[in-house]
């Protein structure tokens, strides 16, 4: 396969490409690697420069914002891709459910990622954490801790703004619920939370923390990361002001800790250059990766004993959820499921 291929698959496919670029023409085979992207450039070409200086080996990459796991079934055996990157353990096991990843046997990645955080059948790697956590009013939100399961504590009562239950970020929360208190709990958990709600579960997760601020709700779901994204915001400073409106809750800390979800790569399938696939796979678990990952994009590395970024350091310390994602990913379903079945996207119920 070659870079031409690429380039052409590039053009046509039927998708939204932010950008394609450096796919060169006289690249050897065996001095490349194509890397379909879900994870955006701002992020990622650091890393990918860092990864040819160190190794020599180019990189040609698509970043998309949807389709690429579809687009590499479609192209089968004649796909150009070598690697996935995308965020969430939903995309991971739903890449690997899709057929097209393959394993990878390798005792850098094992000595790197934490097992919790990597397929047991070493489908997919995790490469960054995010946790996610309650943001509580500065003004309104005396208590400085709390539960998951307490959310569904009538004290809330139209109190909390969530995104869509349906969100991949919510369902794999979910199904840490589930495998953490069973089903029949779980359910009654999301009747009250539903119960709960300020307004129907819409828009992201910054959204939410927007709920908050203007005084549509008292806490908001939401992943760590978009704490650091609201307090940078040059180009829209009033996200800034949300930020400040909201302290950030570590949920259930005095016993199993926060939830946690993954940014994470697969190998895939038909990979023609399988090697560097794997080297790349290999370095962005690396110190010097998992670094460049915790400064560009605020989450906690995987690796252990990487610092953690200024800011993300400033929200403190807290307690990690530890049970395996390949459970958590098992769940999903079911988690899914559930918030058809208790109809939490209509909203508080009237
Ligand atoms: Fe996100």
């Amino acid at each position: 396969m070659n870079s031409l291929t690429l380039r052409r698959a590039g053009r046509t496919a039927a998708l939204t490409l932010l950008t394609s670029f450096a796919f060169g023409s006289v690249a050897q085979a065996t001095g490349e690697v194509n890397i379909y992207s879900y994870r955006q450039p701002y992020l990622i070409a650091p890393l990918l420069k860092s990864f040819t200086e160190k190794t020599g080996i180019k990189t040609n990459i698509i970043y998309a914002k949807k389709g690429l796991i579809e687009r590499i079934a479609t192209e089968g055996k004649n796909s150009p891709a070598d690697v996935l990157l995308t965020v969430d353990i939903g995309r991971l096991s739903g890449a690997v459910k899709k057929g097209i990843s393959q394993h990878v046997s390798s005792a850098i990645l094992d000595k790197n990622i934490p097992a919790a955080y990597r397929d047991s059948k070493g489908n997919w790697y995790g490469l960054t954490r995010r946790a996610r956590v309650v943001y509580a009013s500065r003004a309104r939100v005396a208590q400085n801790a709390i539960t998951y399961e307490e959310l569904a504590d009538p004290k809330w009562k139209g109190k909390i703004c969530i995104r869509s239950g349906q969100h991949a970020y919510n369902v794999a929360l979910i199904a840490s619920m589930i495998a953490h208190n069973g089903e029949a709990k779980t359910q009654k958990w999301l009747e009250g939370m539903k119960a709960n709600l300020g307004q129907k579960p819409a828009g992201n997760d910054r959204a939410q923390v927007k709920g908050v601020y203007s005084g549509t709700c008292d806490i908001a779901i939401g992943n760590t990361y978009y704490m650091a994204k609201m307090q940078t915001n040059e180009k829209k400073p009033v996200q800034k002001e949300w930020a400040k409106s909201v302290k950030m809750l570590f949920p259930n800390s005095e016993a199993r800790g926060a939830h946690i979800n993954i940014s994470g790569i697969v190998l895939a399938k038909h990979a023609p250059h399988k090697d560097n696939g794997i080297k790349l796979m290999e370095f962005l678990s690396s110190d010097v990766a998992q670094k460049i990952y915790a400064e560009a994009n605020h989450e906690y590395p995987v690796k252990g004993g990487i610092a953690w970024s200024k800011l993300v350091k400033s929200w403190g310390t807290f307690k990690a959820d530890t049970i395996a994602l390949d459970k958590i990913a098992e769940l999903r379903k079911k988690a899914s499921e559930l918030v058809d079945k208790v109809r939490f996207n209509d909203g508080p119920s009237s």
